[in-house]
């Protein structure tokens, strides 16, 4: 069964082009005969040191056998030692592996590289040509609602200024995402923007390379805090990252909850700023608002039974079609392949957006079911629904449900805010009969959360 499962495991890692060295899952099968290797030489000699002070004291009068006695209880006390020794070692080399394996896979996820993605949808009118006069940069600095050589002055390059319009449309498209995610039953959330780095980790996002010595170069680490531990381990000071998603602060929140069965699904609507170092980045990417080193997104979270996770995806994705559908914007649902998972997720779905200005398509949301892999890295658990009379208290429930499997956990963007308002520029775009852009054509569902009578730009 073991070699199966190493067989299944080595597969799925190698097909998710996971950065596992090696051979790991063979080794991580070793070590866990290691492991029970150990534990089974270990428990017996455990157990007889535990009746040894009774054999002493039954031949306290025999000085032979009560020398017998003290001499093998010296030998247990260093043989127990050194096992105890070996086996914190080897499940610290097993856990430390353990953790870098992926997730497994959907049966119907496309196995391969980005170019793969299956197509499962499309919404909205057909795609508009696409024109260099749409471009969101030209458009946005033509009528004052954004400044990019402000951001480049005051932080570095990527960093950006939303200005009159822009700044509101920032300000209506969090609040008309909102409505919609709380119409459909998500509770709404702010979350802390700085998170331990462990958290991160467990959530499936690297905070260092995978010897634990170097800063992974996508996350921003906050310089003073001192711990080193972003493995599992708890340090007293733990080491601090500016979160690059809410998803990050919105799992921790449940970390070591035991969920009530009429708890789940719980979802959640968090609003957070993303943080990404985004090294390495280059080319039309770069350029305006697509891929900035910080923005503000509204995140859908999901903790779900087992059961209801894959619901639970659709659920997402019909709440997110609805959100884009509402902004008039042309987009396509994307199957996304085993190289574009992650380590966390077990299936995934992007949402692309027509950008003419840009010329392509660009991704305006991902939606993960990241399944068992973050409540196990965080002990998030559920009691299983039990049938027990309808007058059962809360504590009998607890009491009387037997087992606590892990809950499954979702994510999804609702609004990731730059990429949108990249789509609604270069979609709306407003031009006179000289070919100079006058406008933004806004959709008009974005009226009721504009917080002032401003709309020089708005239709
Ligand atoms: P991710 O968590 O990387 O899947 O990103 C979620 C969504 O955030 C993406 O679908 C994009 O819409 C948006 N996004 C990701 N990275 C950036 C970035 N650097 N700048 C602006 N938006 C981004």
């Amino acid at each position: 069964e073991i070699s199966e499962t190493v067989v299944f495991k080595s597969h799925n890692a190698f097909n998710r082009n996971a950065p596992l060295p090696a051979g790991a899952i063979q080794t991580i099968a070793k070590l866990y005969q290691t492991k029970k290797d150990l534990t089974d030489a270990l428990n017996p000699r455990i157990h007889t040191r535990s009746t040894i002070g009774e054999r002493i004291r039954q031949n306290a009068k025999d000085p032979d056998a009560k020398k017998a006695a003290l001499e093998d209880a010296k030998v247990l006390k260093a043989e127990i030692t050194e096992l105890e020794q070996k086996l914190l070692e080897v499940e610290d080399r097993m856990f430390h592996l353990a953790l870098a394996v992926p997730n497994d896979t959907h049966p119907d996820t496309p196995i391969g590289p980005e170019s793969t993605a299956v197509t499962l949808s499309e919404y909205g009118p057909p795609p508009i040509p696409a024109s260099p006069s749409r471009d969101h940069v030209s458009v946005g600095r033509t009528l004052k609602l954004l400044d990019l050589e402000a951001g480049a002055t005051v932080t570095g390059s990527s960093w950006y200024y939303l200005l009159n319009e822009g700044a509101l449309l920032e300000m209506a498209l969090t609040n008309y995402a909102l409505s919609i995610a709380t119409k459909h039953g998500f509770t709404p959330v702010t979350t802390p923007d700085v998170i331990r780095a462990d958290i991160a980790y467990r959530c499936g996002y690297q905070a260092r390379d995978p010897q634990g010595e170097t800063p992974a170069s996508q996350m921003y680490h906050i310089a003073n805090t001192t711990a080193r531990d972003t493995t599992g381990g708890s340090p007293s000071s733990p080491e601090l990252v500016l979160a690059g998603t809410a998803e990050i602060p919105l799992a921790g929140m449940f970390a070591n909850k035991i969920f009530l069965p009429q708890e789940l699904p719980a979802k959640i609507v968090g609003l957070g700023r993303a943080f990404r170092a985004e090294a390495g980045a280059r080319g039309t990417d770069t350029r305006g608002l697509y891929r900035v080193h910080q923005f503000t997104k509204l995140e859908l979270f999901v903790v779900s039974t087992q059961d209801q996770s894959e619901a639970m995806m659709e659920e997402l994705r019909s709440v997110q079609t609805e959100i884009y559908s509402g902004l008039g914007l042309t987009f396509r649902v994307l199957d996304m392949p085993t190289e574009e998972l992650g380590a966390s997720a077990y299936r995934k779905y992007d949402m692309e957006a027509w950008m003419p200005g840009r010329a392509r398509w660009g991704e305006i949301s991902s939606t993960s079911n990241c399944t068992d892999y973050q409540a196990r890295r965080l002990h998030i658990r559920y009691r299983r629904p039990v049938s027990l009379p309808s007058d059962t208290t809360v504590q009998e429930q607890q009491s009387k449900s037997p087992s606590l499997p892990f809950v499954h956990t979702l994510n999804g963007t609702a609004a990731a805010i730059p990429r949108l308002i990249v789509a609604l520029l270069e979609n709306g775009a407003r031009f006179d009969d000289a070919g100079e852009v006058v406008g933004i054509n806004l959709p008009k569902i974005l009226r009721p959360f504009w917080v002032d009578g401003r709309n020089r730009t708005l239709v």
